[in-house]
């Protein structure tokens, strides 16, 4: 059986597990770097990337995240999880894991629209993805390899760059269940490309 494993530090980390079980995998909430050895993918949930961050350092995740992102095991970023793959970070020097070849803004739809919900056509997905959107951030730019997968008013907030998946909204506070259904598709894939 697939094994996804949810970082578990802080965020909308039950709802991931759910959610990967709907799909017909395992899940693993990580709370220690060794069980990343366990997993063959791994989401980052939504939450806040600056105590996220926070406490992948106070918990010595870092490198160990990095190594995961270079091992071709796939990881999927959603909200803030994004913002922690993302290569730049408007208003930042420097990135969290910085993997992902797109350059986010954070809290991006502005204060008066902290959280909607909106219908996403999502390439590959759905035609009609309920997304849910709070406080959340979107992809200015993206480089030549990133496939877009879904905009909103113009604005990209769903992308995959080969083994990495992200998006703005939180996928997992729905009952549908699609896109991490699409990101388990991607670890079946990954592992197969490793035989
Ligand atoms: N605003 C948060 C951040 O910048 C992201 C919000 C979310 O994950 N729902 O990290």
């Amino acid at each position: 059986m697939i094994k996804v494993g949810v970082l578990g530090l802080q965020g909308a980390v039950r709802e991931h597990v759910l959610s990967v079980e709907a799909c017909g995998a395992e899940a693993v909430v990580i709370k220690r770097k060794e069980q990343l050895d366990e997993v063959d993918g791994l989401i980052l949930p939504g939450g806040e990337s600056t105590t996220m961050r926070r406490l992948i350092d106070k918990y010595d995740f870092m490198d160990s995240l990095k190594e995961f992102a270079q091992s071709g095991k796939p990881m999927f970023g959603t909200c803030a999880g994004l913002i922690l793959l993302a290569k730049h970070i408007i208003g930042y020097d420097e990135p969290h894991i910085g993997v992902m070849d797109v350059r986010v803004e954070r809290n991006s739809f502005g204060r008066q629209r902290e959280s909607f919900e909106a219908d996403l056509d999502i390439a590959g997905v759905a035609e009609d993805f309920a997304a849910v959107f709070i406080r959340a951030p979107h992809i200015v730019e993206a480089g030549e390899n990133v496939e877009i997968l879904s905009k909103h008013n113009g604005r990209i907030v769903a992308a995959r760059e080969g083994r990495f998946l992200g998006c703005s909204f939180h996928p997992e506070l729905t009952d549908d269940h699609r896109l991490t259904g699409y990101f388990v598709e991607m670890i079946k894939e990954s592992k197969q490309l490793a035989i």
